[in-house]
Formats: C-alpha cells, sequence, structure tokens
C-alpha cells in the first residue's frame, strides 16, 4: 500500500495536553543545569537516584499513590505505594549497612520482575552502592562472568535460581561476601554467608537517611545487549537520574496521572532507566508484568489495566503484527495515549501498523547502554516520519561524522555538515546520563571518543529537517560492488511484503563484488516458504531496491537468534552462514 511519507498528528492524537509541543524553542531554553532544578538534591549538595526516585514522592502529596503495581498469572496483583516502597527500601539499605555494605560497594540481584529486585535496587542506590540487575534466564556461566568483572560483594536472588544457577559456581567468585535469598521456596539453606531476605528485612528498621552521593559517584553497571560481541559493562552515575527526568517528560511524555508500562526486563538498560527510574520520578503507576510475553495476555493488560503510556519493542511489535488485526481489534485501549519503542530499528511497516491497527502510531526512539538514557526521539512535539528514530531530545547535540585514516590509536573524525549523507552517528560528549568507563577496560573506553564527540558505532543519516535515519551498525554494513548497504533498509522492504514476518539481512563474502546481499526470513504464520513466494519476495526487493541493493539469495528460517531482549544478532547469522565460531551467546534467547 502507498501510503504518505509523514504522519501528521491532529488534535486527536493528543489525549492529553503534551509536556512540551514547541521542538526550536524548548531546545534553545533547555540546559541541565536547568532541568536539575526538577529534582530535590541532598541536603549537602549532592544527588541520589534512588531518593529522587522514592523518597521525594514517599514525603510529599503523592506518599499514598501506587508507585509500582506487579501482576502474575498465579499471584493476585500486588501494589507497593511511593511511602511503602520508601519503607520497603529503607529496610534494604539498613540490611546492607549492618552486613558491612557500604557506598561504592558493587551488589548484583538475579530475579524474575519480583518486588524484591526493585526494592533491593532502589534500596542499594539509597545507600551508596552500585547495582547491576541481571536477566533471571541467564545460565549460571554468564552469571559468573558479569559477578566476577564487577568484583561483586553482594548477589541478591531467589532461593530456587541459587539452587539451579549460583551453587555451583558459588566458589568461581570469591568477592562475593553474602547471598540474600528471597524465598519462594523456603528460603532456607545451610551454606555458609547465605541468608534470608525477608528475615533480615523484617527486623531491619524502616528509617534510613539516604548515603551521601555526589552526581559523578557511580550508581549503575550495565551490561551492553551482545549483539555484536562480548557484552561489554558500562558505568552509571547519580547524576544520570537528570537524563531520565527530562528524557521521561520529552520522549515518553510521562504525566503524573497515566498509568505506564515499560516491557523491558531490568536486566536490560531499558528495564532499568525507564522500567524504574524514570516513571518513579515522574510519580506515574508502573505496571511489571511478571510473565513473558502473550500476545492475547498483553493485549488484556492494554486494556484491563489502562495503561496509557506504553514503552515496549520493535520484536514485541512485530509478533503483535504477527498475529494479525483481528487479535488487536478483540480488545479496547481506553487509555493509551503514546506508544514508544526502542532497541532495534523500528520498521516503518510497525509504524503504519499502529496507527492503522492500535489507533496510535509508535514513536521510535534510539539509544545504547552506554548513553544511559534516551537520546534521539519521536516525540508528542513534532511529526513522525516513519522510519525515522526522530530528532535529538533536548541537551543533545548529534550529528553524522567520518572516520579519518591515521596512524594514531584514538579515532580522528570529520563533520559531515550536509543532510542526506551516511557516517557514523557521534553525540556531542556531557549529558549526565553518559556512561563514565567501561569497567575494566579504559582503553576501549577511550576509543570512543574524538575531540568532545562521543562515536556510537552506529550508522545513520540526517534529514534537511533533521531527523536522523538508521542505517545499521558500524558491524553490520554491507560493501557489495562498491556501495555500502545498510541491512535496515533491506529489512524494511522486506517486510513491506504481505508474507514477512521478520528479515535478518548480512554480507555474504564473495570473490568478485566483496558482499552479497542474503536475507533471512521468517515468513507469517499461513505462509508456505515455497520457490514460488521467494521469487516473489525477491521480485518485490528488486522492485522496491533496484538490483545492486536488493537481496541476491534469501532463505526461509524457523527461528531467528536474537538476544534476550529481542534482537536479531546478524553475527550470528554470518557466523552460521561461513561456519564460523559463534563467539560469546550469553545473551542469545534460549541459551542456558
Ligand atoms: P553490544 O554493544 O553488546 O553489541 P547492543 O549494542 O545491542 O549490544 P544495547 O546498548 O542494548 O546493546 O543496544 C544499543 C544498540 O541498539 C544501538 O547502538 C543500536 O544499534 C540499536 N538500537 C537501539 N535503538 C534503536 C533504534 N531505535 N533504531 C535503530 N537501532 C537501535
Ligand atoms: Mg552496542
Amino acid at each position: 500500500m502507498e501510503r504518505p511519507s509523514i504522519i501528521r498528528k491532529t488534535a486527536s492524537d493528543l489525549y492529553a495536553i503534551p509536556n512540551w509541543t514547541d521542538y526550536e524553542k524548548e531546545r534553545q531554553q533547555f540546559s541541565w543545569d536547568g532541568a536539575r532544578q526538577a529534582l530535590q538534591g541532598l541536603p549537602d549538595g549532592g544527588l541520589n537516584m534512588g531518593f529522587e526516585a522514592v523518597d521525594r514522592h514517599a514525603n510529599g502529596a503523592l506518599r499514598d499513590h501506587i508507585a509500582l503495581r506487579f501482576v502474575a498469572h498465579t499471584a493476585a496483583p500486588l501494589e507497593l505505594s511511593f511511602a511503602q516502597l520508601q519503607r520497603e527500601t529503607n529496610r534494604f539499605a539498613n540490611v546492607l549497612q549492618q552486613l558491612g555494605v557500604v557506598k561504592g560497594d558493587h551488589l548484583f540481584v538475579l530475579a524474575g520482575r519480583i518486588p524484591e529486585l526493585y526494592i533491593s535496587v532502589l534500596g542499594a542506590l539509597k545507600n551508596g552502592t552500585v547495582v547491576t540487575p541481571m536477566f533471571s534466564a541467564f545460565g549460571p556461566e554468564p552469571i559468573a562472568t558479569r559477578i566476577q568483572l564487577g568484583a561483586g560483594q553482594v548477589l541478591v536472588t531467589t532461593d530456587l535460581l541459587y539452587k539451579r544457577k549460583v551453587k555451583q559456581i558459588r566458589e568461581q567468585m570469591p568477592s562475593l561476601r553474602y547471598v540474600l535469598l528471597v524465598a519462594e521456596d523456603g528460603g532456607r539453606t545451610n551454606e555458609p554467608a547465605t541468608l534470608d531476605l525477608r528475615q533480615l528485612m523484617d527486623s531491619a528498621s524502616d528509617i534510613f537517611s539516604t548515603v551521601s552521593t555526589m552526581p559523578e559517584d557511580p550508581a549503575l553497571l550495565h551490561f551492553t545487549s551482545g549483539t555484536t560481541g562480548a557484552p561489554k559493562a558500562a558505568i552509571h552515575v547519580h547524576g544520570a537520574v537528570i537524563a531520565h527526568y527530562a528524557t521521561g517528560q520529552y520522549a515518553l511524555d510521562l504525566h503524573p496521572q497515566d498509568r505506564y508500562w515499560c516491557t523491558a526486563d531490568p536486566g536490560w538498560v531499558t528495564g532499568t532507566s525507564y522500567g524504574i527510574i524514570a516513571p518513579l520520578l515522574h510519580g506515574v503507576t508502573s505496571l511489571i508484568d511478571r510473565e513473558e510475553f502473550d500476545a492475547e495476555r498483553w493485549y488484556r493488560l492494554l486494556e484491563e489495566e489502562r495503561i496509557s503510556v506504553w514503552y515496549t519493542a520493535p520484536t514485541a511489535i512485530r509478533m503483535l503484527m504477527k498475529y494479525g488485526a483481528t487479535l488487536a481489534q478483540q480488545h479496547g485501549r481506553p487509555a493509551l495515549r503514546f506508544i514508544a519503542s526502542v532497541g532495534e530499528p523500528l520498521n516503518p511497516e510497525a509504524v503504519w501498523w499502529g496507527k492503522e491497527v492500535l489507533g496510535l502510531p509508535i514513536h521510535d526512539n534510539w539509544w545504547q547502554t552506554e548513553t544511559g538514557g534516551i537520546m534521539i526521539a519521536n516525540t508528542p512535539a513534532f511529526d513522525i516520519k516513519p522510519g525515522s528514530m526522530g530528532r535529538p531530545v533536548p541537551g543533545i547535540e548529534a550529528m553524522i561524522v567520518e572516520r579519518l585514516e591515521h596512524e594514531g590509536e584514538l579515532p580522528r573524525v570529520r563533520i559531515i555538515d550536509s543532510p542526506d549523507v551516511d557516517g557514523e552517528l557521534a553525540l556531542k560528549a556531557g549529558w549526565p546520563s553518559m556512561f563514565r568507563g567501561y569497567l575494566n577496560n579504559e582503553a576501549r573506553y577511550q576509543k570512543c571518543f574524538s575531540d568532545g564527540l562521543y562515536l556510537t558505532g552506529d550508522l545513520a543519516r540526517r534529514d534537511a529537517d533533521g531527523y536522523f535515519w538508521f542505517v545499521g551498525r558500524a558491524d553490520d554494513v554491507i560493501k557489495s560492488s562498491g556501495h555500502l548497504i545498510g541491512p535496515f533498509e533491506v529489512e524494511n522492504a522486506l517486510m513491506e511484503h504481505p508474507a514477512v514476518a521478520e528479515a535478518g539481512v548480512i554480507g555474504k563474502p564473495d570473490p568478485v563484488i566483496g558482499e552479497v546481499v542474503k536475507a533471512f526470513v521468517l515468513l507469517k504464520d499461513g505462509y508456505a516458504g515455497d520457490e514460488i513466494l521467494r521469487m516473489d519476495i525477491l521480485a518485490h526487493a528488486r522492485k522496491r531496491l533496484g538490483a545492486v541493493v536488493a537481496p541476491k539469495e534469501i532463505v526461509f528460517v524457523a527461528t531467528m537468534p536474537r538476544t534476550r531482549s529481542g534482537k536479531i544478532m546478524r553475527r550470528l547469522l554470518k557466523a552460521r552462514e561461513l561456519g564460523l565460531p559463534e563467539g560469546d551467546t550469553s545473551t542469545l534467547e534460549g541459551s542456558a
């Protein structure tokens, strides 16, 4: 279907008065110092992420407002008001104090999306303890590697996960002084230094004075998704909270009366920055679904929980699309007014699907573990160009650069001023949620910067209106017959074909033309992957992209290798194609 290249917003698209409407004016007026004024700060001039998220509201008008609402298949919903969250996080911080766990120590959490995960992350932040939530489906090896790298002193986990995954690797983690167990199965264990968290919490005081932290003190250690190689550990500071607040306002349009649902697990940066911190900062009620993806259930939650702002990911949207419009139409979305997506490029097809089937366009935004918060976004303040990741949020300067050949160790770049040229996406360094290092890898950190710019490793282009368009990861770009081809463009064209549910595109080495474009295609239910369909998809791609850019080869696959956060792992498609070692697969979906 031919569609216009822009989605113009009208009053009927805006169910609440947006937080902002004038992009240029807001950008001019904005300063990070100004943004900090929205927060309270500590009496000694410090800043603490946990205090701003919880105590600021618990001590004020929102004290009895529901902060977190947990839902699960088998358990009744459980709610925590800001005041209750304050008491619980105080108890947890006091437990840490009693155990001698202090500011700067490292705490890891390995648990499903249970209340204790949120309480321990926020309580640790208030104690000045650096915290890392890990994805609960990790197997023993990825758990041990992460705790070793972060020299974790404390691990909060459940008794079940402990028995299944941690007990056998405990000796590999000599830094670990305590394991605190959430009782799902009785909680008791005779293991040394393995304590029952509830017991400790019950005897701890619920009064705690937040440990003084400064904006530059480390707060969170986040591991990247491992899409392009072994995950890296990015260090984030308490000052990042200023960016969490500002982007919650600009890119997610959070209003205090919202009921908000971020579908990401806190094991990924999205699930922490925007699944824990940002919504609390804005005093909204967050839904936390303890279950995994299930299309029918997700539609039911949007309806019954009266979700107004929904932050999800392309993989989930593509799966909902795969189930078709009928399922979507069987459910209402009575309060939904804003949908955003992150993690991977969002195909224009998906943006339009939102508009046509859910009744709202989907706002794609771009950021990375390293950036700590949303950098480029489609926002309520301007029209959407489907397929574009939007424009830089206030406080962020983004540009396209070219790397220059030179002898030195550190990169040198040239800024490309003209629009519509592909190059590397770079950001002017210095925003509050920028990572402050890769743990134990200072050399790699240094190589991410040049002349005050942070080089993202992603390729993009900027159009004349200042919108940014994702081209591909630098590692994934295909070089064919002297052309540089971004896999995203090819995948988008394939996605337009009615039979295609998902597509992953790689460059396959070729002695004559460098690389040939090869596509792996997952079909929608009800389509048979036969030769006729293959030729039809090829013909469609040729028509849309021309013979040079269109795939030369298409194979149908039954599953797509994805990270646990749902990103297509093109490096695995390539390694498998070439029979090469698969490298670090700790974040691969389905791996143990
Ligand atoms: P690793 O760095 O370990 O290979 P990763 O880069 O996938 O993993 P994350 O920090 O979780 O780890 O993901 C950030 C990356 O995800 C971005 O650099 C970009 O490549 C991709 N990404 C995120 N959002 C978008 C988006 N809206 N459009 C296109 N790509 C996106
Ligand atoms: Mg990355």
